[in-house]
């Protein structure tokens, strides 16, 4: 939407984000980062430039509550916050403590702001880490787990296991794409098992073994925030808000909902970067026809067959394309090139202080 306000100008009299952050880290370059391919604040998009830019209000804060019917947003910036109309994509929260059990060992991907800040913290201290789990077969987890094997935090003979969850290693690619992946992960030494982890007396415990590791790093998928059902907005099963093809709650018609916090009613789309980035441009059109009194026309539908480019954090890359799959160094310059080209579109038009 902030995008589309640069291009096309304000839809309306006043727009105002609220976000807890002046930038987003773009997830795509955080293992990167820790295989040392980028440094640390590579994949930062400058939200408060692109709000300048655009003209919108800024406020720097979290949403802690809505009224859905009454049109208030509660945050941390005291006042309430009076709408309209309002666009929610604050994307999944964190759910490893819920799954997993509490632990200080623990260090839950999600969010991913504060988790560049916990992981470094830990890896970087005074304390080497020598076993590590990654919990999570999905594609987050197992680049991950690469991108540890390569860090310059750990000592090559740290033993780090990939614990991929009941339903195994990368649920939903085809089987050319996980025998890659599992090939790789053996050629670095990572330890796979597909099962379900718990805490259980101070260890981490799968498939009834347990495993002494010094710290945990979680990527078990985006967990609905509770604070949208809870402000009447009706949601999914699992929390999401509930939304049509036009991204627009089905239980309150002036609310829309969009990527990882939203569950589309009418079909299954999967929570990915590449769905939110593509839902983007529908979102904002929707919004604009709806600031000027129409119906919303727009509606996302992903591809059948999408591209994924996992990074082996060695200067290779495993590609998946529907049945297809390519592993080597084309594959990590196309993943390169294409996060690259999408960060530096944002910076080209966020407004400087
Ligand atoms: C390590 C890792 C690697 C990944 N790599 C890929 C990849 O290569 N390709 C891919 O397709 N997907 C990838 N993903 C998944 C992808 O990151 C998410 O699906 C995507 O970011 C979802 O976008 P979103 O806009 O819903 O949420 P986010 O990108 O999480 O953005 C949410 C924004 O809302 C803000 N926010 C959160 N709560 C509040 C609140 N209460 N009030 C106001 N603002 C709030 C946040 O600060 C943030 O700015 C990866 C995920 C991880 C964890």
């Amino acid at each position: 939407m902030l995008a589309d306000c640069i291009r096309h100008g304000l839809p309306c009299e006043q727009v105002t984000l609220l976000s807890p952050h002046p930038y987003l880290r773009y997830s795509g370059t955080v293992p990167g980062w820790i295989a040392g391919q980028y440094a640390r604040d590579m994949g930062l998009v400058d939200l408060a430039g692109l709000a300048r830019a655009a003209g919108v209000t800024f406020i720097p804060a979290r949403a802690r509550a809505i009224d859905a019917g009454a049109r208030e947003v509660t945050s941390d910036a005291g006042e309430p916050l009076s709408f309209d109309i309002a666009s929610i994509d604050t994307g999944g929260v964190g759910q490893a403590a819920r799954i997993l059990g509490e632990d200080p060992r623990l260090i839950d991907v999600r969010p991913i702001e504060s988790f560049v800040d916990r992981l470094e913290a830990r890896l970087s201290g005074d304390q080497a880490a020598k076993r590590i789990a990654v919990i999570g077969g999905g594609a987050g987890g197992v680049e991950l787990a690469f991108a540890l094997r390569n860090s310059a935090w750990l000592d090559r003979s740290a033993e780090i296991v990939v614990i991929t969850g009941n339903d195994g290693l990368l649920p939903g690619f085809s089987p050319a794409v996980v025998a890659k992946v599992g090939d790789e992960l053996a050629r670095q030494g990572l330890e796979c098992l597909s099962a379900d982890a718990r805490f259980e007396n101070g260890q981490i415990v799968a498939s009834g073994t347990p495993y002494d590791v010094d710290v945990v790093v979680a990527a078990l998928g985006s967990g609905a925030p509770a604070w949208p059902g809870l402000g009447g907005l009706a949601c999914d099963d699992q929390g999401f808000i509930a939304v049509d093809r036009h991204q627009r709650s089905v239980s309150h018609p002036h609310i829309f909902a969009s990527a990882d916090v939203a569950s589309r009613t009418d079909r299954q789309v999967t929570r990915s970067g590449v769905n939110a980035v593509h839902t983007g441009p529908v979102l904002a059109a929707n919004l604009r026809a709806v600031m000027k009194g129409q119906e919303p026309r727009q509606s996302y539908t992903p591809r059948t067959a999408q591209l994924y480019l996992i990074s082996t954090g060695r200067g290779e890359a495993i590609a998946s394309y529907g049945r297809f799959a390519y592993q080597g160094r084309m594959a990590a310059k196309l993943k390169h090139a294409i996060d690259m080209r999408w960060l530096s579109s944002y910076a080209a038009l966020a407004k400087p202080m």
